[in-house]
């Protein structure tokens, strides 16, 4: 597995990174890239930038894990980037993709854009999650799917904190469950509408490529603009089971049973929309309460 997926073009208006495989257990962004360059390698459509596919955490991937010994998308901290330490396979494998991202980024492009992909344990319908910085909102909005601000403040050292700190205007793409077909292809999907709005891409240079991405857009059912209004956080050692049939977006009402916790109930205090419920045995956080804005 090499760090860099692929390259395209080497006009030096626009510079897109794409960044896939984070986790190691979220492969959908590698193959959708993939997918992506053999396309524009065969059909060779003019662009206005250069586009660069890196691959995660390549141990991770290798794997089938999330990692192997800390989490890719919570140490690129500035003291970590500062201290060069590579104490954990992780470390090292952030330090070779700063090595790609600053090889790139470090020519002169007239603007510079990211992508980072991901995926979730649980199904949900694909979404942004952007970090309320510089441009990254309004660059998000350009997007046909709802986008979740906050969520990514609540977490340090994530690989967009970094590259948002650098300049670049870009955002998290969490396009469906881990393995599932849909979320490949509404990654793929929107990797592509990043190249056009980033690079000047006119679908009309791939065929069948337009008629491909209506589909997706019509699968999306609203963009819509969302803010995290509620943390449901849990403790170590809390006893935390979910009701079942929850699912992200979806609208709840004050008085509702969510969750059971240390064995009381858990009622909701809101008229408002559930997001990451917890169906798994790991995390920290029971669900959180989104709002519309
Ligand atoms: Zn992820």
């Amino acid at each position: 597995m090499k760090r860099i997926i692929g390259t395209y073009s080497d006009n030096k208006e626009a510079l897109l990174l794409v960044t896939a495989g984070i986790h190691g257990n979220e492969p959908s962004g590698i193959i959708a890239m993939e997918k992506v360059f053999s396309r524009l390698k065969y059909y060779q459509p003019l662009i206005k930038g250069t586009i660069v596919g890196i691959r995660g955490n390549i141990g991770g991937l290798k794997n089938a894990k999330r990692f192997l010994e800390e989490d890719l998308n919570r140490i690129w901290t500035k003291e970590n980037i500062l201290s060069e330490k590579t104490d954990t396979t992780e470390k090292e494998e952030m330090m070779d993709i700063l090595d790609v991202i600053r090889f790139f980024s470090e020519k002169e492009y007239t603007k510079n854009y990211f992508l980072d992909c991901h995926t979730t344990s649980a199904e949900t319908q694909p979404f942004i999650s952007v970090q309320d910085v510089g441009e990254n909102d309004n660059w998000a909005h350009l997007f046909p799917l709802p986008v979740v601000r906050g969520f990514s403040d609540m977490v340090n050292g994530c690989i967009d904190h970094y590259l948002s700190r650098r300049g670049m205007t870009g955002f998290v793409s969490e396009a469906g469950q881990h393995n599932s077909l849909s979320a490949l292809k509404n990654q793929e999907c929107l990797i592509w509408l990043v190249i056009e709005k980033a690079c000047g891409l006119n679908f009309d240079q791939i065929p069948k490529l337009s008629k491909y991405i209506e589909t997706f857009r019509n699968s999306i059912k609203e963009q819509s603009t969302f803010e995290i209004i509620h943390r449901y956080t849990l403790a170590e050692g809390d006893r935390f089971v979910m009701e079942p049939g929850f699912f992200n977006f979806q609208k709840i009402e004050k008085g509702e049973k969510l969750a059971t916790h240390n064995d009381k109930e858990v009622r909701s205090r809101w008229d408002s929309y559930i997001f990451m419920p917890l169906y798994q045995s790991q995390g920290e956080d029971g669900f959180y309460i989104i709002d519309r804005v």
